[in-house]
């Protein structure tokens, strides 16, 4: 699925540079490092402020924390999701609403948003999931209309975009993880929110930092926040890898299009191909079928690694208790999760391993007794 001990030569030597700099500075958290890759990451997403922060879902939770979103406040979720979303809202607070999805693109559904909104709703998480940016304009409006804060998760979706603009530019704020399998990874935990809003990015860096006050060195504790730092470490070792992640998503789109022309199976479907290439950045390649479970084992023995993202809708953990959701239920959440299966689509893929995939799908054979 992902194989980092691939990665190219020079890119390793960029980064153990970036790690003796980083010691012959002495000084480990919150520093130059920080504030550099915080800099560049926001210009490259075209936002003004980016705050980093000790994961993905610290960036949502401080997020929320940071618009004054917490008890009594709604916030509506895709019922496909990683936990981690839900969990960021459930942690701040607040109260997760579960959207369903559409049945093509696994991404949030309009029709059911609409369902699910109330009077409590304050925001809205639109999750690029997979690393597909879809229908931008029409969420900014629709959260414009109905008064609601857009707010982007982006963990799946580095330098995707739209028209020119990138994942984590139309929301009030966008969130990133830059956990080590990501598009844009680290080598251990790390992540970011990026807004044009000062005042977010102040409350926010209070916030990463136990609700210290950022201005005027007072020191005072102003909100109770969180330990959410971001280490000098991992900002310089993401600054190393930055300028490789537009190639890195070049090469995940090739493997994409290679699969989208060469799997043919009657019980495998492909997803669809973006209408502009530049709006998917491929996080993932994930197919489904009625026989997932055979289909995953067929592969395994054709020596092919693949992943299920995610196996379960967030509603079946029991984690999240039995939050309020679409009225008319989520059934095609259920039924993603339960077909759906995540092809290996990293970077270093070589192509005759890509062709072997292919080929092992098309040679998968429908057990029988499985229902369709
Ligand atoms: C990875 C991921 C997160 C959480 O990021 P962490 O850095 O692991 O906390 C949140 N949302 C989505 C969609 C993710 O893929």
């Amino acid at each position: 699925m992902n194989d980092l001990t691939r990665e190219p030569e020079p890119l390793r030597r960029a980064m153990t540079e970036a790690v003796e700099r980083v010691i012959s500075s002495g000084s480990y958290v919150l520093d130059r490092e920080v504030e550099r890759f915080e800099r560049s990451w926001a210009e490259r997403c075209g936002v003004r402020f980016g705050v980093g922060v000790g994961n993905g879902m610290d960036a949502l939770e401080i997020a929320l924390q940071a618009l004054g979103i917490g008890p009594g406040d709604e916030v509506i979720v895709p019922a496909m999701t990683a936990f981690a979303s839900v969990l960021a809202v459930i942690r701040a607070g607040a109260t997760p609403v579960l959207a369903d999805i559409d049945e093509e693109t696994a991404l949030l559904s309009l029709e059911s948003v609409r369902r699910v909104i109330s009077g409590r709703s304050r925001a809205l998480m639109v999750v690029h999931l997979y690393g597909r940016l879809e229908r931008m304009n029409a969420w900014v409006s629709f959260c414009h209309d109905h008064g609601l804060v857009l707010i982007e998760d982006c963990a799946q979706a580095h330098l995707a975009s739209r028209n020119g603009a990138v994942a984590g530019s139309f929301g009030r704020v966008g969130a990133f993880s830059f956990y080590p399998t990501k598009n844009l990874g680290a080598l251990g935990d790390a992540g970011m929110l990026i807004t044009d809003d000062e005042t977010i990015a102040r409350k926010a860096r209070q916030w990463r930092d136990y609700g210290r006050s950022v201005s005027g060195g007072s020191g005072l504790h102003l909100v109770a926040g969180l330990n959410s730092r971001l280490d000098e470490l991992q900002a310089a070792l993401l600054s190393a890898r930055l300028p490789w992640l537009e190639g890195f998503n070049a090469a995940r789109r090739a493997i994409a299009m290679l699969y989208a022309q060469g799997i043919h199976h009657p019980g495998v479907r492909l997803p669809p191909m973006p209408e502009e290439s530049d709006s998917h950045v491929h996080h993932l390649f994930v197919v489904n079928s009625p026989q997932r479970d055979a289909l995953q084992t067929h592969l395994n023995h054709c020596g092919v690694k693949t992943g299920s993202h995610y196996p379960l809708p967030v509603h079946w953990h029991p984690a999240c208790g039995n939050p309020p959701r679409d009225p008319l239920g989520l059934r095609r959440a259920e039924r993603h999760a339960e077909s759906c299966l995540s092809l290996p689509c990293h970077p270093f893929l070589e192509g005759y391993e890509v062709e072997r995939v292919v080929d092992s799908i098309n040679r998968f054979i429908f057990t029988r007794g499985a229902t369709p």
